[in-house]
């Protein structure tokens, strides 16, 4: 079915976003992987084409491109360029921190961090998982206290990326001295900045996208100024669960474009390889295979699609959102396996992408709430 997302517009930026990719990206993207951090250089070029911070407003150096369709385009390319890790460091720094700093930071936040966020000159991060709380957030133990009219931070967080490479990060912290699983209003968001006491842990060996860092971070009562309070005390978890269908929207989309990617790759490499004196494309097996695999791709950007544009309108609600992340992340973990099957033994060999997108969809139903968490959402709707 032809998709009708895009306009002219979209399409010229996709010229760019390809122009980046190969141009700053695949010349490093192997050692990168390798080394386990992509350079901070990488952010400055990306600021440079104008790829950051698209939301934010020109009052504060931004293209004010509202318009969430570019974002897609990006990840659209990220997962043709097989670029899928810069995708992931670009999505926290995007999707993440950014709405929260848009709809909730009092101007001098936004003055001090949007111009340097848009230009990659401040890369950051998004510190809400601990080790004793990732899907429960109320489990948070990570506190805040108040100090000299600003704060101090004492705690730990996991799985942060852009953790080591980062400068600031957006942390969800307890501030009502509560202790066991906190109410509503007991945590506060903070952007805080990378300055004594702040300190992170080594890399995590992750199985895939590895060219993107992932670090623990910990807190050993660090100063925050009250400016860094990011809105009012206590409404931290109502902030997170505001902003959180943008975020499951831009995995829904990645899902969504590596399903596509690797799905056209597939259709090629069994077109190519033979096997019983046949292509293996002409398998009855993988004639029905992809058959599947198509219209699982098409349906999931249907969804997708129509998600993205009632987020342009302000309309993506919660429960959509969660259902857009679900099936798409689950399609795309089912996909990427159907076809590194197709793709036998060479599958399994990470110079493929289809091995490294098998790899990095792995994540796509953990991470930014998993699929039981996203069942819940969409669950208690229908049973309430
Ligand atoms: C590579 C990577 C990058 C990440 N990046 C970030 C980041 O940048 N910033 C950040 O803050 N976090 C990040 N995370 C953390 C991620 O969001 C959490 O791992 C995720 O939310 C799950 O939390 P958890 O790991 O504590 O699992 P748990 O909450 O311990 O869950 C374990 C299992 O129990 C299930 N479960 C939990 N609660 C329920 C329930 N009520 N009903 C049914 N099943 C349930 C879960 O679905 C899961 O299957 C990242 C994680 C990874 C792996």
């Amino acid at each position: 079915m032809e998709r009708k997302l895009f306009e002219e517009d979209h399409e010229l930026f996709r010229d760019l976003a390809r122009e980046f990719n190969s141009r700053e990206v695949a010349p490093g993207y192997a050692r990168w992987d390798a080394e386990h951090i992509m350079p901070r250089q990488l952010w400055k070029a990306a600021g440079e084409q104008g790829l950051l911070g698209l939301a934010v407003p020109e009052e504060f150096g931004g293209a004010g491109m509202p318009d969430y369709r570019y974002r897609v385009v990006l990840d659209e390319e990220f997962a043709k360029a097989n670029h899928l890790a810069v995708g992931l460091a670009f999505h926290l720094h995007d999707d993440m921190v950014l709405p929260h700093l848009l709809a909730y930071g009092s101007d001098n936040l936004k003055e001090r961090f949007l111009p340097d966020m848009v230009s990659g000159d401040k890369v950051t991060s998004v510190a809400w998982t601990e080790p004793g709380a990732g899907s429960d957030l109320r489990g948070i133990r990570t506190k805040a206290v108040r100090d000299d009219g600003g704060w101090r931070l004492s705690g730990q967080k996991t799985f942060i990326g852009n953790g080591i490479s980062g400068d600031a990060s957006l942390v969800l912290a307890r501030t009502d001295g509560s202790s066991g699983r906190g109410g509503r209003d007991s945590f506060s968001m903070f952007m805080v900045e990378k300055t004594e006491g702040y300190k992170t842990g080594g890399q995590l060996d992750k199985m895939g996208l590895k060219a993107s860092d992932t670090a623990e971070l910990f807190f050993d009562n660090v100063s925050v100024p009250e400016e860094n309070l990011v809105g009012e005390v206590g409404r931290g978890l109502e902030y997170a669960a505001g902003q959180l269908p943008q975020g499951r929207l831009a995995i829904a989309v990645a899902s969504s474009a590596v399903a596509r990617q690797i799905y056209e790759a597939t259709v090629q490499y069994t077109k190519e390889r033979s096997a019983f004196g046949e292509r293996i494309a002409d398998f009855q097996n993988t004639r029905f295979a992809l058959a599947d695999i198509e219209t699982e791709v098409e349906v999931t950007e249907a969804y997708v699609d129509s998600a993205i544009l009632a987020f342009n309108e302000g309309k993506l609600d919660a429960v959509s959102a969660a259902k857009a992340k679900l099936w798409a992340s689950e399609r795309v973990k089912s996909i990427t396996d159907r076809c590194l099957q197709l793709h036998g033994g060479y599958g399994y060999i990470l110079e493929y992408p289809v091995a490294q997108a098998f790899l990095a969809a792995r994540l796509l139903t953990i991470f930014g709430g998993t699929s039981e968490i996203m069942r819940e959402v969409i669950g208690r709707r229908i049973t309430a």
